[in-house]
């Protein structure tokens, strides 16, 4: 009860000092969803500030450079359908991406194979299993059980077409610097430490051929995968790539169409599903948005049609989700009423105050 009436307070706070600051962005507003400057910004800072000094979580160590990450780095940006930017904190440190890559190998490989392939040789079922589970593997029917864990990731990495690894590869990387609108690379320190410790991806891809479900030569699949999973992004690059999964596919910044408009809503449920491993049921209750973690320290959350918010901040739960990034979303999208399975994300709520609006009026 005393958390809470210290976030209202600081809530109130920022709204109210938003409310003095000069809002150059506003005039940027062009669509009729996205959300106006100013609440975007009182309702980011106000998570800043509430959750900077939270130390709660663990950097992931079984990658031995995400280990000595520093622990205190935090950042976030939202970027809007109609290209509103709002950022706060370390806003330059480029991380991991890590399995935030696995949604935009799944939009490639729709955009090559069509959906109806790649749903039939990956799968969409939750494994309510952790991320790198074998047991999955052995008990789901499909066995890759789908993109977003690391069976059915490296075995989506796996359909992507190339005469050999390198033009795979660089298909890849071309398409997530697309999705971003910026040019991305490699951070090699990250590469060569998952390269020198993924043991564990190699022999989920030994299984899966066993199962006659990869589809390229398994070794050369891990290889693409680990270096995927450590491209480089700065938070505000990351929420361009969401924006643009919000924006039916494409890029709000460089107006390119990335993503096939028909293959969105197959990303994002896959998100929904999956996209925070098993604990992505609690999520999809608490918060009801896609949304994709990764273990360096990135979460990032789509508001179809909106925008997207990108979250960096190394201390993992149990489950390999940022601690600090899962509550700056939750927080954000409650003060901002994004929940997409709430009537409220279309209007549609109770406590807008009678008569503001036409809507509230048919409400009550
Ligand atoms: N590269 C990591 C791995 O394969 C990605 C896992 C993650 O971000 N959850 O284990």
């Amino acid at each position: 009860m005393a958390a809470y009436t210290m976030q209202r307070k600081t809530f109130v706070g920022l709204t109210v000092a938003a409310c003095f600051i000069a809002i150059p962005i506003a005039a940027q507003h062009s669509s009729p969803v996205a959300p106006r400057a100013a609440e975007l910004k009182a309702a980011v800072n106000a998570a800043y500030s509430l959750f900077k000094s939270d130390t709660s979580g663990k950097n992931a160590d079984y990658i031995p450079y995400l280990a000595q990450v520093n622990s205190k780095l935090f950042g976030i940006a939202v970027v809007t359908t109609d290209n509103q930017i709002y950022t706060v904190g370390d806003i330059d440190y480029s991380f991991s991406i890590q399995s935030i890559s696995k949604i935009f190998t799944l939009a490639l490989a729709m955009e090559e194979l069509g959906p109806s392939k790649v749903f039939d040789r990956i799968g969409s079922e939750p494994t309510g299993r952790p991320f790198n589970s074998v047991d999955a593997v052995v008990d789901m029917p499909t066995h890759t059980g789908n993109p977003l864990v690391n069976a059915g990731a490296i075995a989506t990495t796996s359909l992507i077409a190339g005469a050999n690894a390198d033009e795979k590869w660089r298909k890849i990387l071309e398409y997530y610097s697309k999705a971003s609108g910026e040019k991305l690379k490699v951070i090699d320190e990250v590469y060569r430490s998952e390269a020198a410790t993924n043991a564990g991806n190699k022999a989920l891809a030994a299984l899966l051929v066993k199962y006659d479900r990869i589809y390229s030569d398994p070794l050369q699949a891990v290889d693409i995968y680990t270096k995927q999973c450590s491209v480089g992004v700065n938070v505000k690059q990351l929420a361009e790539m969401g924006a643009t999964l919000a924006n039916n596919g494409i890029n709000p910044a460089t107006r390119e169409r990335v993503v096939k408009a028909e293959n969105i809503p197959h990303i994002l449920s896959s998100m929904t599903m999956a996209g925070l491993y098993d604990s992505s049921g609690g999520w999809a209750w608490q918060v009801g948005l896609p949304a994709k973690s990764g273990v360096g320290g990135g979460i990032l959350a789509v508001v179809p049609g909106k925008g997207a918010i990108a979250v960096f901040a190394p201390p993992l739960d149990g489950q390999g989700n940022s601690v600090k990034a899962q509550k700056v979303i939750t927080y954000v999208s409650q003060k901002l009423r994004y929940n997409l399975f709430s009537p409220d994300s279309v209007g549609l709520g109770v406590r807008r105050p009678k008569g503001s609006g036409e809507q509230a009026k048919r409400n009550q």
